[in-house]
């Protein structure tokens, strides 16, 4: 049974969420009752997000935290020296974005991880959401702008400022939080994702127009959503209500278990699947599968599109298998066995070097010396010692990146390769360059003629 909406303690159409909600509309029904496993990298940002807090709320540096521990669901996360560092590029952004604001005569308001709500645009009662940095910037002659500005500390996928739809329900719960005091003539959005791009992404609407999209897109999902959600006890949801995709699913606690992706998972690859999956043991119809068409390129891209959304739903059965067997609950065609064995370690660091040394072993044999990295040497001194960094600088070589698959719309210029059969090219014996191909056929002949003539095959 699903605990009343009042109860719960996040808010079921959060913000964070936003793209699942406003994109599949099913998708909050079909989450109630999902487990909740928080992921280590969820966890990982949330003590990112605590650093930053300290740091603006104290006036403070990262580095004022160096080494200090903090606890979330459980999981220890150390502030070190990559925290520091990614952290500090958030805080020096918004610090430099306030002196900015004043430098054109602006007066600037800043609130931290302030509580929103956001009950005006889901409808649920009591929801709120947590923006990470809210300034408000005010000038002479009245008027105001509101800026969100969000943390991302993933180093996956980039998140861009315009049209997401999380910054922008904060920016509109925070303009909601503050309309009675200022008149917003602009709103800014910016996201800083400082472990994948050092510069943040930032994005202006009008105050009209963010309203607009929350009359005409948001507030009207989270109305649909929540008939799911009251309903759901009673109607169960039909295959049409879902809209299985890469972004609103990705982060869907029902997407193990969700049959609209799982149905959208086997119309990619199912039939394709059953062909070759079917009838691998079989000699026989290995060989009919000759006659199989194998799939071409267009086929091929047609699929790369699926993947991304292939393989989270891969890993979330797995997860899903995986949680189940924990629980004790059997999963057909499934068990639980004792996994690779850690690495070894020792029980007291201190206890085996005094036994090592006891053993009288010699300094190089008992430790690891290591150079430092060109990171940690950049780290230590390009900004300490300018002029030190630029001589090691010199010593350093960066192999390129190895080609890698991308979707169409990367940013990255694509690498243009020429087929392999132009690739390979061969001077004849009339001294004419000639490609594989007729390399290839040249050879055929010269074989067909010397069986011919020989009257046995020469190779
Ligand atoms: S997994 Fe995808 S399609 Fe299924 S409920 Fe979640 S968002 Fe909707």
């Amino acid at each position: 049974m699903n605990a009343p909406i009042e109860e719960r303690a996040h808010a079921l159409f959060s913000p964070s969420s936003a793209y699942t909600w406003i994109s599949c509309k099913a998708s909050t029904a079909a989450q109630l009752g999902q487990p909740d496993d928080s992921s280590e990298y969820a966890d990982d940002g949330t003590a990112s997000h605590d650093v930053m807090r300290w740091c603006l709320e104290n006036k403070t540096d990262a580095a004022t935290y160096a080494g200090r521990i903090i606890t979330i669901n459980g999981r220890e996360f150390e502030v070190d020296e990559d925290r520091i560092e990614y952290v500090q590029m958030y805080v020096d952004g918004v610090r430099d974005r306030i002196k900015a604001y004043e430098l054109t005569g602006a007066t600037v308001t800043m609130f931290v991880e302030q509580r929103l709500s956001i009950e005006h645009i889901t409808g649920e009662k009591g929801a709120k959401g947590t923006s990470d940095t809210v300034l408000i910037a005010v000038w002479p002659d009245g008027r105001a702008e509101i800026c969100v500005i969000d943390l991302k500390y993933g180093r996956g996928v980039e998140v861009i400022a315009e049209r997401n739809y999380q910054a922008m329900i904060y920016a509109e719960a925070a303009r909601n939080e503050h309309a009675d005091f200022y008149d917003f003539t602009n709103v800014r959005i910016v996201i800083h994702q400082p472990r994948v791009n050092p510069t943040p992404s930032e994005w202006e609407i009008s105050p009209a127009d963010l309203q607009q999209w929350i009359a005409e897109t948001a507030k009207p999902a989270a109305e649909q959503g929540m008939l799911y959600v009251e309903s759901v006890d009673f109607v169960p949801l039909v295959i049409g209500d879902f809209n299985p995709g890469e972004k609103q699913c990705r982060f869907c606690k029902a997407k193990a278990v969700c049959p609209a992706l799982a149905q959208h998972v086997e119309q990619t690859i199912g039939a394709d699947f059953e062909v070759v999956a079917g009838n691998a043991d079989d000699p026989e119809k290995i060989a009919a599968l000759l006659d199989v068409d194998l799939l071409d390129n267009d086929r091929l891209g047609l699929i790369y599109e699926s993947l991304d959304l292939i393989d989270s739903w891969a890993k979330a059965v797995r997860g899903r298998i995986e949680h189940e067997l924990l629980a004790g609950n059997a999963v057909p065609g499934t068990k639980l066995v004792q996994g690779r064995r850690g690495a070894r370690q020792w029980t007291s660091t201190e206890e085996a070097e005094s036994t090592l040394k006891a053993m009288r072993l010699k300094q190089d044999e008992m430790y690891n010396f290591k150079l430092i990295s060109p990171t940690q040497a950049d780290k230590l001194l390009s900004k300490e010692s300018p002029r030190r960094w630029k001589k090691l600088e010199a010593l350093i070589v960066q192999r390129d990146g190895s080609p890698s698959v991308a979707p169409e719309s990367d940013k990255r210029p694509a690498i243009v390769m020429q087929p392999v059969a132009d690739d390979f090219e061969a001077v004849d014996p009339n001294g004419r360059l000639a490609s594989m191909a007729e390399v290839t056929a040249i050879v055929n002949a010269s074989i067909a003629e010397a069986v011919t003539e020989d009257g046995e095959d020469l190779c």
